[in-house]
């Protein structure tokens, strides 16, 4: 079906990022995976081609784009190379530098906004904590006055771009009494005394990108260094995740949609009892039924894409995004693999690997049960 929320403008810069792919990203994917992590020229070649600013505004060195379908189209040809690339730049450019571009004050954009953009500040989003991440209201790590400082203690987990990351937009408790609303969010430098993180994380997939640890021992900041307002962290969240999660449906849809085509094209070349495998009628059929459930998913993120450029865009919207981009990617990429037979469980084979990295995007930003349990209250249940 032909998608009809991208103009020629849009369809120029797809063009820009298909060049970034192929010259700086598509040449090194063994090396990201063997490091298990994407190398700081990763960031600054894509700093240098303006693919890291395009939330922020044009004095501190950004894009201000100011319509969502430019990070959508980045997000969908970034995933088209590997879920992980969408998922590292995603954090860093769409899901963490506008907490700084829309909550933080001139003083924080200045210091921080030019190395985010240019790929010398590499930025991770903290929310989850080893006791636990869906329930977010319930978050440990505290931050105790003291005079004019704020002594922060506690730990964060499955941090991504935790390990190679610069700066960490951090949730964290400020008032033990008030639950949801007594937490505040905190710009914490990876170079504080008393921060430090763990090893990156031995992942199932994704591993491209850096997961890990990050924890926090009398780091003393200020109010220089909150983001936002004082105990209203959780509320600011709750305005952010539906980008974030919008941002993963897209990615999801995308990198599912360039697996299934590959997967036709082997099934059109495979042969078996002397004939190619997409001939028989249970593939052919089955391949019928994948392609229409990735178009049928593509097109409601696209309305959402398209809500989201125009600001209208709900949180429940983007909650059955998330959930349904994620089953729907799940479940075709399970069919690649078996249509691929044995060389659909090699990690050699895209597929395989593509099926190991979907598995987490039902259980990140928001669980698909959370999702749901958003949708259900919706329905007044
Ligand atoms: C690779 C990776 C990268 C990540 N990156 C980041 C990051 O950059 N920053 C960050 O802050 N977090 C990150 N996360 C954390 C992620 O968002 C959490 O894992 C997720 O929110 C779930 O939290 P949890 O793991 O503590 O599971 P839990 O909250 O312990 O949930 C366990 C299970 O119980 C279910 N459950 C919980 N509550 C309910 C309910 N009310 N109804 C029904 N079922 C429920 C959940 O759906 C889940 O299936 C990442 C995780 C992974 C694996």
């Amino acid at each position: 079906m032909k998608r009809e929320i991208y103009d020629e403008d849009h369809e120029a810069f797809r063009a820009s990022v298909k060049e970034f792919v192929d010259r700086s990203v598509l040449p090194h994917t063994e090396e990201h995976i063997a490091a298990k992590a994407l190398p700081r020229e990763f960031w600054i070649e894509a700093g240098k081609q303006g693919l890291l600013g395009l939330e922020v505004p044009e004095q501190y060195g950004g894009a201000e784009a100011g319509d969502f379908r430019f990070n959508a189209i980045l997000q969908e040809e970034l995933a088209k190379v590997g879920a992980a690339y969408p998922t590292c730049h995603g954090i860093h450019a769409d899901i963490t530098a506008p907490y700084i571009v829309e909550l933080g004050t001139e003083e924080q954009k200045q210091r921080w906004l030019p190395g985010v953009v240019s790929g010398e500040i590499l930025l991770g989003i903290g929310m989850t904590e080893p006791s636990g991440g869906s329930d977010l209201a319930a978050l440990k790590t505290t931050a105790v006055r003291d005079g004019d400082s704020w002594i922060i203690n506690g730990s964060k987990t499955f941090i991504t771009n935790g390990y190679s990351g610069d700066l960490f937009v951090t949730a964290v408790r400020t008032d033990p009494e008030k639950g949801p609303k007594g937490i505040t969010l905190f710009g914490i430098e990876a170079t504080a005394e008393g921060f430090s993180r763990g090893r990156k994380l031995d992942k199932v997939g994704m591993e491209e990108s850096d997961t890990a640890e990050l924890f926090f021992e009398n780091v003393r900041v200020t109010d220089a260094e909150i983001i936002g307002e004082l105990n209203m962290g959780f509320i600011h969240m709750m305005q952010k995740l539906p980008q974030e999660r919008l941002g993963c449906a897209v990615a999801n849809v995308a990198h599912a949609k360039q697996i299934l085509a590959e997967t036709v094209q082997y099934a059109k070349e495979r042969q078996a009892f002397g004939a190619p495998i997409g001939t028989f009628q249970h593939n052919k059929f089955l391949l019928a039924d994948l392609v229409t459930r990735i178009e049928v998913a593509e097109a409601y993120i696209d309305k959402c894409v398209l809500a989201h450029a125009e600001k209208r865009l709900t949180a429940i919207d983007a909650a059955k995004a998330k959930w349904y981009s994620s089953q729907v990617q799940s479940e075709v990429l399970d069919h690649c693999v078996q249509l691929h037979g044995g060389y659909g469980f090699m990690n050699e084979y895209r597929v395989a690997r593509a099926w190991r990295d979907a598995r987490v995007t039902k259980i990140w930003a928001g669980s698909n049960e959370i999702m749901k349990e958003l949708i259900g209250r919706d329905l007044g249940l």
